[in-house]
């Protein structure tokens, strides 16, 4: 019996829909050239299927957070692409980034100095982003060295800079003062430096706030998988996600009778309940115990009682007995509740929803690139 058969819940990664994300980022950011982020494993929907893809889509920049991510992603993208690594270098890993061709995002004057002493250990020039902090106080040069930078014509030596880069704090608000502010800043900071670095400073959310945060590089990764750019608004993006739970079992219960641990739900009333083969073990977040919902066949059915570690109930008694028995698929997540939604009801964000995504899934993905099959 085929793998997905035997699975108790199916996750489905729609390759297509980030291609057509990809594309269209990348010409609304254009003439600036735009990456994809694919650490934490592309969001949890697998680094090297959506590499290797967005890499037929023409993306040549990927970004990763960790050194071992960037070293797992290397052979799913040709060396004409640059790989990231937005932590930059661990202590003394410096030769790890180079034997596997891996570029440094630099956020301090430590990183720095080891990246110029092993450009010169190596007699050769290293390629880097520098990263300086516009206010968001967590990765990049403060302004204390920055100030040292600007007084130390060694500074980068032996570096070469792709480009300076800063992060957006609430870029998710177009609304929000902080946004003008960090431009503001991020623009007086490279007016100061040396030389007319390229910049880069719009993850999702910086693309759609205006041109002003685009530059020459952007950064999305949220919105290549679905996710709002602007929290709560409207958006061209295509949903990538469907996860679909199997039907364990369904039964039917009297008023009085109560569902699931600590009887978190008491029924009112005559109920049919359907006991789904997800849980908080799947990352089905138990912040949604009584209130998350389900769709099967096209009704969206509320989820009573708790979340268990591998499963949760639905309440299906406005569903067609025969729609809902043992095998039926019901809907967690899909474009008609989206990711978003689904984090709205665990009290998160969608970008929480989609890393929690489990192992236990059968994966099935639509639009694979050659190299990832
Ligand atoms: C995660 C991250 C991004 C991508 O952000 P999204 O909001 O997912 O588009 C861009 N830049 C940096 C520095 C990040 O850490």
């Amino acid at each position: 019996m085929p793998p997905k058969e035997r699975s108790g819940a199916i996750l489905t990664v729609d390759l297509d829909a980030v291609r057509a994300n990809y594309r269209l980022l990348r010409d609304k950011a254009h003439p600036a050239a735009c990456s994809a982020v694919v650490k934490a494993d592309a969001y949890g929907l697998g680094a090297a299927q959506v590499a290797a893809a967005l890499y037929e889509e023409g993306c040549r920049h990927f970004f990763v957070a960790h050194l071992e991510e960037g070293i797992s992603l290397r052979p799913y993208v040709a060396h004409d692409a640059h790989i990231f690594v937005l932590h930059g270098p661990p202590v003394a890993t410096e030769g790890e980034f180079t034997a596997h061709g891996l570029i440094p995002v630099l956020n301090s004057e430590p990183q720095v100095a080891g990246w110029r002493k092993h450009a010169q250990a190596l007699g050769t020039t290293l390629d880097a982003i520098v990263q300086v902090d516009s206010g968001m106080s967590r990765m990049g040069l403060s302004p204390q060295e920055i100030d040292a930078w600007l007084l130390d014509p060694h500074f980068l030596d032996g570096i070469n800079v792709h480009y300076i880069m800063s992060h957006l704090a609430c870029a998710d608000e177009p609304s929000n003062p902080m946004n003008g502010e960090q431009l503001a800043r991020f623009s007086a900071i490279r007016v100061r430096l040396p030389q007319q670095y390229r910049a880069s400073l719009a993850n999702s959310s910086g693309i759609f706030l205006s041109p002003d945060f685009h530059f020459e590089l952007v950064r999305p990764g949220a919105a290549l998988y679905g996710i709002a750019p602007q929290s709560g608004e409207a958006h061209p993006l295509r949903s990538v996600v469907r996860l679909q739970g199997k039907v364990i079992q369904t039964r039917t219960i009297a008023a009085g009778e109560h569902v699931g641990y600590s009887c978190r739900y008491t029924a009112s009333e005559a109920r049919q309940v359907a006991t789904i083969s997800v849980g908080y073990a799947d990352g089905w977040l138990r912040s949604m115990s009584n209130q998350g919902l389900a769709i099967v066949d096209g009704v969206k059915v509320p989820q009573i009682g708790a979340i268990s570690m591998d499963s949760i109930t639905l309440d299906v008694s406005a569903i067609a007995q025969e729609r809902v028995a043992p095998g039926s698929l019901v809907d967690l997540i899909c474009a008609e509740h989206p990711v978003d939604a689904v984090a709205a009801m665990a009290g998160t964000i969608g970008y929480e929803v989609l890393t929690n995504l489990g192992g236990r899934y059968y994966r099935d993905y639509l639009g694979l690139a050659q190299g990832a099959r």
